[in-house]
């Protein structure tokens, strides 16, 4: 049968890197991390009206898009061979390989088999689990560890209890609950350890900035890392017609993930307007331009870079796989508007 463990989707990116599909993306921007993705003949069970693998979007596994791109389907020992023949080539940079999963009873314990057999391959790179919580229990991360990944992150992807429920939850007939995924981080930090588990969190799901400044503090207080995406419409979901999140927000909550994980601010260092937008951060004052810059770089496990995931190539990038020069850092300030920050280091 045509499934995980056996075989897996690779991410449009990975596919390029690997050979099976012609192409490269800009210089500068090597895919390096190769992202799988889980694959199952009768589909993801959850309904997240955002996601193109939804059960009522894709009906069944036909529909193949996350991210608003293709992710071909491969057999797991022909991706992992190609791993082994270009790991150490600096022309590919590998650094990672993130095992995704969907929302499937069968999630965990192929997620822990497709992690050996990467080890048994003999591939050193870094392993990432990136799980849903639904199917994940802390018995699984125990054995994903054993089976030799290093980082784990948990894709809660909306910032408060109020937007999960409207795009994950009961209101949209899905089963994921909240509740299970704040445990879930717990869960991900006691076993992988502070700084190797982490959040994925989309920004533009219809969260104030607010909630979502919230959640990155509560995930850094708690000794996870924060993997931010920008929400971009999937077509054919129930979100198609919901503009991407606008460059303004963006911008305001990269500069609120970093200064957040770096220990730079406290909460208390925010000024929310009444509508939860950030319209001041009391950043330190010896803070310099450059020091900034790693900001607006993609975040997440160390050598992910997801270079064009949130975003059409030739349009703004809103994460930089690279790290920015001066001209787009400062162009990323403007773009935060934040009066403080245009005045101390554009004007
Ligand atoms: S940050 Fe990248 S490697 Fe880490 S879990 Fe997320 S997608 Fe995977």
């Amino acid at each position: 049968m045509i499934s995980s463990p056996d075989w897996v989707r690779l991410s449009f990116g990975a596919d390029m890197v690997l050979g099976f599909s012609p192409g490269k993306f800009l210089k500068g921007a090597l895919n390096t991390t190769i992202n799988l993705l889980e694959y199952y003949p009768d589909g993801c069970k959850a309904n997240c009206i955002y996601c193109g693998q939804a059960r009522e979007v894709a009906k069944g596994p036909e529909c193949k898009t996350l991210i608003r791109v293709e992710w071909p389907l491969r057999k797991l020992d022909d991706v992992l061979n190609r791993i082994k023949e270009r790991e150490g080539n600096p022309e590919y940079g590998l650094q990672r390989i993130c095992v995704g999963q969907l929302a499937h009873p069968r999630a965990s314990p192929d997620a822990i088999e497709i992690t050996k057999r990467i080890r048994e391959k003999g591939i050193e790179l870094q392993i990432s689990e990136l799980v849903t919580a639904t199917y994940t229990f802390k018995q699984h991360m125990i054995e994903m560890r054993k089976a030799g990944a290093d980082m784990i992150d948990v894709a809660i992807d909306a910032a408060s209890k109020r937007v999960f429920d409207q795009v994950r939850g009961k209101p949209v007939r899905s089963m994921h609950r909240w509740e299970r995924y704040i445990q879930a981080i717990d869960e991900a930090v006691e076993v992988f350890g502070k700084k190797n588990a982490g959040i994925h969190l989309i920004v533009g799901l219809g969260e104030t900035e607010k909630e979502a400044v919230e959640l990155i503090w509560y995930a850094h207080s708690r000794g996870a890392k924060i993997s931010l995406f920008a929400f971009y419409p999937e077509v054919g979901t129930p979100m198609q017609n919901k503009k991407p999140v606008p460059l303004n927000v963006y911008r305001r909550i990269q500069l609120a993930r970093w200064l957040i994980e770096n220990d730079l601010v406290k909460l208390e260092d925010f000024t929310f307007d009444e509508e939860g937008k950030i319209v001041d951060i009391n950043i330190p004052q010896d803070l310099s331009l450059k020091e900034l810059a790693p900001a607006f770089m993609t975040s997440g496990c160390p050598g992910c870079n997801r270079p064009y995931s949130n975003e059409r190539p030739g349009s703004v990038l809103k994460n930089y796989p690279w790290y920015p020069d001066e001209k787009q850092t400062l162009s990323a300030i403007k773009a935060s508007k934040i009066p403080s920050l245009i005045k101390r280091f554009v004007n």
